[in-house]
C-alpha cells in the first residue's frame, strides 16, 4: 500500500489550519496540544475513500464496527491531561485503534504505550505510524482492561473507548499524582478526569461523549 502524507490539496495547511481555528472555536485553548494535532496528518490514518473528510472535526469509521476519534474529543482529553501545565510524562492509550491519537500523543511525549485489542487494526496502526515516521510508540495486541502491567507506572492514561466503571487494573497503573482520562457510561456517557493523589482519586466530570465500548478479550 502506498500511503501519501503530503501533496494533497486536502492535506494543505489552509485546511489544517481550519481544524485548527474551530478546535479554539470549541474552547481548546492549550497551545501545545493545538500545535501537536495540527503536526499529525490526520487523512493517513483514514480509510483513502473518506480522506477527503479527515480534517472535519467528525468520528469516522475505521473498519471493524470502530471509529477514529473526533478531533475535538482527542483535543479536549488531551487537553485535559495536560491541565495546569503538567507534562503527559509516560502514557498509556487503550484502544489504539488506527493510531491517531497515539500519533498526537507521541507529539507531547517520549513515552506512549499503545495498546488495542483487534489485530488487524494494531497492524493498520503500526503501518500508519510508521508512514509517518513516529516510531517511538509502543504498540501491544492485549485487552486493555488490564492496563500494561509490564510498563506501569504510568503518568498519564487515556482510554478511547467507554467502560461502566473505572477498571481497577488502570487504576493501580496510575504513578502516584498521576491523572486518567475515560468515558464512562453506556447509553449515555460523559468524560471523567480521575487523579490519584496519595491513597485518594478526584474524579471530576467533563463533556458528554459517544465512544464505542470498552469490550473483553482479544480478536
Ligand atoms: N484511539 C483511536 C480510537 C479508536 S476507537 C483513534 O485515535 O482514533 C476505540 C478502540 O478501542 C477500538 O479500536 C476498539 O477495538 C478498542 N478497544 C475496545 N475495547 C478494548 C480493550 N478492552 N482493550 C484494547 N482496546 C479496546
Amino acid at each position: 500500500m502506498n500511503r501519501v502524507v503530503s501533496g494533497f490539496g486536502m492535506t494543505s495547511q489552509r485546511t489544517r489550519a481550519r481544524m485548527i481555528e474551530r478546535l479554539r472555536e470549541q474552547g481548546i485553548v492549550d497551545e501545545d496540544v493545538l500545535a501537536a494535532i495540527a503536526a499529525v496528518p490526520r487523512h493517513v490514518f483514514v480509510e483513502e475513500a473518506l480522506a477527503s473528510r479527515a480534517y472535519e472535526d467528525t468520528a469516522l469509521p475505521l473498519g471493524f464496527s470502530q471509529t477514529i476519534s473526533q478531533p475535538y474529543v482527542v483535543a479536549k482529553m488531551i487537553e485535559a491531561l495536560c491541565a495546569g501545565g503538567r507534562p503527559l510524562g509516560k502514557t498509556l492509550e487503550i484502544g489504539a485503534g488506527c493510531g491517531y491519537q497515539a500519533a498526537v500523543l507521541a507529539q507531547l511525549t517520549e513515552q506512549v504505550y499503545a495498546v488495542e485489542r483487534i489485530a488487524p487494526l494494531l497492524a493498520k496502526a503500526k503501518l500508519n505510524l510508521r508512514a509517518i515516521k513516529q516510531l517511538k510508540v509502543r504498540l501491544k495486541h492485549a485487552d486493555g482492561r488490564l492496563g500494561l502491567p509490564e510498563a506501569a507506572p504510568f503518568d498519564t492514561i487515556i482510554v478511547a473507548a467507554a467502560a461502566l466503571r473505572v477498571p481497577p487494573a488502570l487504576l493501580q497503573q496510575l504513578a502516584a499524582g498521576g491523572r486518567m482520562i475515560l468515558p464512562l457510561g453506556a447509553a449515555t456517557q460523559q468524560l471523567a478526569l480521575i487523579e490519584k493523589r496519595g491513597e485518594d482519586c478526584v474524579e471530576t466530570r467533563l463533556d458528554a461523549v459517544r465512544f464505542v465500548p470498552l469490550l473483553t478479550g482479544v480478536e
